[in-house]
C-alpha cells in the first residue's frame, strides 16, 4: 500500500472520508417500491459480522470518520446493533439510525438510547394509511411507523421524519406535515423519489408531473410560514427531484471526496447506489480501508475532471456539480462518464424530458408498482 500523503491523485491528494454510512443488512420487512437497494439485493448472502463491522468502524475512525449512519435494507434486523452503536460511541462517532422503525419497540429504544445512539430518523410513507400500505407492501406498517415515531420522542431524541415524495402521496403533503406537526417532528425531510435501484425500475409510476411538483412547493411554503406564526421549530427540507432541475446536484460532494458506504457484504462504495455500475468494487475483508480510499482504481476512477468529457470538461460550473451522478448518467446513456443528462448542457438532456413525458402517460395505481422483495429480485441475480 502506498502511504496516502504521497499519494496524488490527477488533481491533488482526496481528504479523509467524513462520512460513513454502514448499510448492516439488505434484509427488510418493507418493499417499497421506491428503494434505492441494488436490483439483484437478493444475491448477497454473506453480511459481515459483527466483529468485521466493529474493525471496519475502528478503521473509519481513525482514518478521520466522524459522522456514522446505520442503514441498510432496515438495520434494526440485526440483533447486534446496540452493540455495533455502543462500539461506535466508544470510538466518538456522532451515530444516526435511519429506519423504518419495524422491528422498534420501547425496549429497544432504550437499549439504543443506553448504547449511546445520538438520532433517530423515521422513514414515513403517506398520510393516507391506504397509500402507505400500497407503497410499502404492507398493511400494518403506517400505524407502527406512528406509534414508534411518538416513543422516540418520548425518549428524548431529536425527531426527523423522512417522507420519499412521488406522485401517489405528494397531493396529500398538506396533510403528511400536518401529521409530521402532530408527531411533534424536529424536523421533516420531503425527499423527492431519487430515480436509482427499485424507484428507477418503477420510475414511470412514480415520477410526479411539475404541476404536482410546484403544488408540493406551495404547499411546503405556506406551512412554513405557519410554523414560523406559531413560533414551531419544526424545519422541513423540501428537495428538488432531479429529473425537473436543469442543473445536477453535486452528487456525494464529489467521488470519493466525503462520503465512504460499507455494503452488507464489506463492497466499500463512494455512495449507496454505486454497485450497479459496471466496475469492480473493492471489499474490506479483503483489503485495508485506507488503501481502498486512497489508492483503488475504483474510488479514484471519477475524483478530479480529468475523467470527464465535453461539454463537462470545458464548463465554469464542473468544480460546483462534479458533472452530475455517475450512477445517473450510466442509468440514462449507458455511459458512466457521460455528463449527467439532467443537466441541460447534455446532449443527453432529452432523456429526462422523454422520462417526463413517459410517466405523464402511465397511469398505473400505487398498487401496481413493482415491489421491492426477495422473490422480484431473484429475477435480476439471473440476469
Ligand atoms: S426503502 Fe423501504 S424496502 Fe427499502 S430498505 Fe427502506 S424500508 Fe426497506
Ligand atoms: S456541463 Fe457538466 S459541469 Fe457544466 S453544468 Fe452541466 S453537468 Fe455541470
Amino acid at each position: 500500500m502506498t502511504d496516502h500523503t504521497d499519494t496524488a491523485t490527477a488533481n491533488g491528494s482526496p481528504g479523509a472520508p467524513l462520512w460513513l454510512l454502514a448499510e448492516l443488512t439488505y434484509r427488510c420487512p418493507l418493499q417499497c417500491s421506491y428503494c434505492s437497494n441494488p436490483l439483484d439485493f437478493a444475491a448477497v448472502k454473506q453480511e459481515l459480522t459483527t466483529d468485521e463491522w466493529i474493525d471496519v468502524l475502528t478503521q473509519a475512525r481513525a482514518m478521520g470518520a466522524v459522522q456514522l449512519g446505520f442503514s441498510g435494507g432496515e438495520p434494526l434486523v440485526r440483533k447486534d446493533l446496540e452493540t455495533l452503536v455502543a462500539e461506535a460511541r466508544r470510538l466518538g462517532f456522532y451515530t444516526n439510525l435511519i429506519t423504518s422503525a419495524l422491528g422498534l419497540d420501547e425496549a429497544r429504544i432504550h437499549a439504543l438510547r443506553d448504547a449511546g445512539l445520538d438520532h433517530i430518523q423515521i422513514s414515513l410513507q403517506a398520510s393516507d394509511p391506504d397509500v402507505a400500505a400500497a407503497v410499502a407492501g404492507s398493511a400494518k406498517a403506517h400505524a407502527k411507523k406512528l406509534a414508534m415515531a411518538r416513543a422516540v420522542k418520548e425518549a428524548g431524541y431529536p425527531m426527523v421524519l423522512n417522507v420519499v415524495l412521488h406522485r401517489h402521496n405528494i397531493d396529500q403533503l398538506d396533510t403528511i406535515i400536518a401529521l409530521c406537526d402532530d408527531l411533534g417532528a424536529d424536523a421533516v425531510e420531503l425527499a423527492n423519489c431519487q430515480l436509482y435501484g427499485w424507484a428507477h425500475l418503477n420510475r414511470a409510476g412514480l415520477l410526479p408531473s411539475q404541476a404536482q411538483l410546484e403544488a408540493a412547493e406551495a404547499t411546503t411554503n405556506r406551512w412554513r410560514q405557519r410554523l414560523a406564526e406559531r413560533d414551531r421549530d419544526m424545519r422541513l427540507l423540501f428537495v428538488v427531484p432531479d429529473y425537473y432541475a436543469d442543473r445536477p446536484k453535486a452528487c456525494m460532494g464529489g467521488w470519493g471526496s466525503i462520503f465512504m458506504t460499507v455494503a452488507p457484504d464489506g463492497a466499500v462504495l463512494p455512495c449507496h447506489s454505486a454497485r450497479m455500475l459496471p466496475m469492480d468494487f473493492p471489499n474490506a475483508r479483503e483489503h485495508p480501508l485506507q488503501e481502498i480510499w486512497y489508492d483503488s482504481a475504483a474510488f479514484n476512477r471519477y475524483r478530479g475532471d480529468d475523467w470527464m468529457q465535453e461539454p463537462c470538461r470545458s464548463c465554469d460550473e464542473r468544480h460546483k456539480d462534479v458533472g452530475g451522478c455517475r450512477c445517473q448518467a450510466y442509468m440514462l446513456t449507458g455511459d458512466p462518464a457521460a455528463t449527467d443528462p439532467v443537466c441541460d448542457l447534455s446532449p443527453d438532456h432529452h432523456l429526462i424530458e422523454a422520462a417526463r413525458r413517459e410517466a405523464a402517460d402511465d397511469s398505473r395505481s400505487a398498487q401496481a408498482l413493482t415491489l421491492r422483495n426477495a422473490r422480484e429480485s431473484q429475477v435480476f441475480c439471473r440476469t
